[in-house]
């Protein structure tokens, strides 16, 4: 499949569980986008890591869902300036990257 067919996944932004027991949000386990509930991981690589500026790791595309990360990581913040703060996850998860405001 091309990377524009995969243009009608939704990332999300917020990690909330779905409503529905059988639906999971999935997380592509290279650059951590998290897409819309679904049954099933989206089909084919992630759109973000399709992208030829991208990449997907040697091993193929891979998934986790939120749940499956909770067990094993947890969210921190750090205080860069006295009003700037970083938020990431630990241990590391994707391109272990942290968002500051
Ligand atoms: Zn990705």
């Amino acid at each position: 499949m091309a990377a524009s067919e995969y243009t009608t996944l939704t990332p999300v932004l917020s990690g909330k569980e779905s409503d529905s027991g059988s639906l999971d949000c999935f997380i592509c386990e290279c650059c951590n986008v998290q897409y819309a509930p679904a049954k099933a991981p989206p089909p084919g690589d992630c759109p973000v890591c399709a992208d030829e500026r991208q990449f997907v790791k040697p091993g193929g595309q891979a998934w986790t869902t939120l749940s499956k990360l909770s067990g094993s990581h947890r969210n921190s913040f750090l205080r860069m300036e006295p009003h700037i703060m970083a938020i990431g996850t630990e241990p590391k998860s994707g391109i272990g990257q942290w968002r500051c405001w």
